[in-house]
């Protein structure tokens, strides 16, 4: 597939800044050549540098070879290719964390023939001798800039080749596919005969109901990189501010039992079961002719329409006042939390469960903690909505898969009204060429080199 390298490539795989180590990378056909001009002293017979084996890190004294002045101590490991992350031969050197070390390291190199990485590049490679697929090199990016516990998961999930796994089945359907209708279509002069019509419409069903079920995941997919705006709303002094701090794990938001304390909203980021989240505290919404107060009302009333999931809180030791009520009826609440539960009851149990009805009610104590674990759940589970069957390998978490996934469903449902509404099964055909064409943009079966070279770009170098 595609581009051959000749040139040897090396890069500075660590972050910048001081470590405990700093790793260099070489890749390509002269990098156990180049590693081992620096493990030698500038008199030293090469051939008495002792071997690096393949695979196995050797702990070696790296010198300068123009001048013979030691480097480093490091550990040099050499992996031959074809089985290497690159699929050429690669060399790692793992240095003392110094940036002037490295940098040195780096020079060297540079001057005994290497050439500098461009970004991504060692990933490319990669893709370009396939070690991996698209979806994979992909996934190594989204693995490496994830923030939370769910991200990296689904991402290394990809990384493993999960949902490239997921997809393979389904190319291979629409290649059987479109070789079954083209022998049909070359052997029979009049129109298909419906049951051959009907088989095709069968598979071309079956390959659309995972598409589509794919394509819906996209929803979580989002969630699970950009995170969710989620707000808590309800009459001041219920305990808004306590909820807050309690879902952060920290004093946050200022708690007073003085109602209208909280007159702007704060916003705090944080993770719920590994999603992203945004949480807004809102100033508490209440009829006052307090100019600053009505303000806090105002923002918050702005903060409702831009949130993706808002939860009122009340507190049980007050019965549902009718101003809170209406404000309920009229907004579109997620979840309920009757909060301060461990004063009692005042509230009633039926008035709340009717209001609510089919959304989650939860009963919680910001102050003592308990019911917590429960709003986190029940938060974790509206986001994903019933996660429970949530199937992790074929989550959809990349716009670009997105996209290519639609373009193949739009041309897989042409190629099936092409069917049915009797046209020349060429028509049909050149959609399920054009399907299948989309859905290899995802792995990278159908190449573009746009794509390819803006894939690789967001990479940083040393990836
Ligand atoms: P907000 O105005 O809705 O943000 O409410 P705050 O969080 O400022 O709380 C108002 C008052 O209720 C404060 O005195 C809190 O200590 C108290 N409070 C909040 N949550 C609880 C709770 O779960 N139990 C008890 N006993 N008091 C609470």
């Amino acid at each position: 597939m595609g581009e051959t390298n000749q040139t040897t490539i090396t890069a500075i795989a660590t972050p910048h800044g001081h470590g405990g180590i700093g790793v260099i990378r070489l890749s390509g056909p002269r990098s156990h050549l180049l590693a081992r001009e620096l493990i030698r002293l500038p008199d030293a017979n090469p051939a008495e540098i002792p071997e690096l084996k393949p695979g196995r890190p050797s702990l070696r004294t790296i010198y300068n070879p123009v001048n013979g002045l030691l480097i480093d101590q490091a550990l040099v490991t050499w992996f031959p290719g074809p089985h290497s992350f690159t699929g050429e031969d690669v060399v790692e050197i793992s240095c003392h964390g110094s940036p002037v070390v490295l940098a040195e390291v780096l020079h060297l190199l540079t001057e005994l023939g290497a050439d500098l990485a461009e970004p991504g590049e060692f990933t490319r490679r990669a893709f370009f001798n396939q070690r991996l697929d698209l979806a994979q090199a992909e996934a190594i990016n989204d693995l490496i800039n994830s923030q939370t516990s769910f991200q990296a998961r689904l991402a290394a999930r990809q990384v493993r080749g999960e949902l490239s796994g997921q997809l393979q089945p389904l190319r291979q359907s629409l290649i059987d596919l479109i070789v079954r209708f083209e022998s049909t279509v070359e052997f029979v002069e009049d129109d298909l005969d419906p049951l051959n019509l009907s088989i095709f419409l069968l598979r071309i069903d079956e390959i659309i109901g995972s598409l589509e079920r794919m394509a819906t995941s996209h929803r979580v997919g989002r969630i699970v990189k950009f995170g969710v705006r989620l707000a808590l709303i309800g009459r001041p002094n219920v305990g808004k501010s306590s909820v807050f701090n309690a879902l952060l794990g920290r004093d946050r938001a200022i708690v007073t039992h003085f109602p209208g304390t909280t007159r702007d909203t704060l916003s705090e980021a944080l993770s719920i079961n590994g999603l992203p989240v945004s949480l807004v505290d809102t100033a508490g919404i209440r009829e006052t002719d307090d100019p600053i107060e009505l303000i806090g009302v105002e923002r918050t009333r702005s903060t409702i329409t831009e949130a993706d999931l808002l939860i009122a809180v009340i507190e049980s030791t007050s019965e549902l006042d009718a101003e809170e009520l209406a404000l309920f009826e009229e907004i579109p609440v997620n979840i309920f939390v009757v909060n301060k539960c461990d004063l009692g009851s005042i509230l009633r149990r039926d008035i709340i469960m009717s209001l609510a009805g089919e959304r989650p009610v939860v009963e919680l104590s910001a102050l003592s903690g308990t019911g917590l674990d429960r709003l986190r759940e029940t938060i974790y589970q509206t986001i994903v909505d019933g996660g429970g069957e949530l199937d992790e390998s074929s989550i959809i978490t990349s716009e670009r898969h997105y996209r290519a996934i639609l373009d193949t469903l739009d041309h897989l449902r042409r190629a099936r009204s092409d069917l049915t509404a009797g046209f020349t099964e060429e028509v049909a055909l050149d959609n399920l060429h054009l399907a299948l064409r989309s859905l290899g943009l995802i792995t990278g079966e159908t190449l573009l080199a746009d794509i390819i070279n803006q894939i690789f770009t967001t990479f940083c170098i040393g990836k």
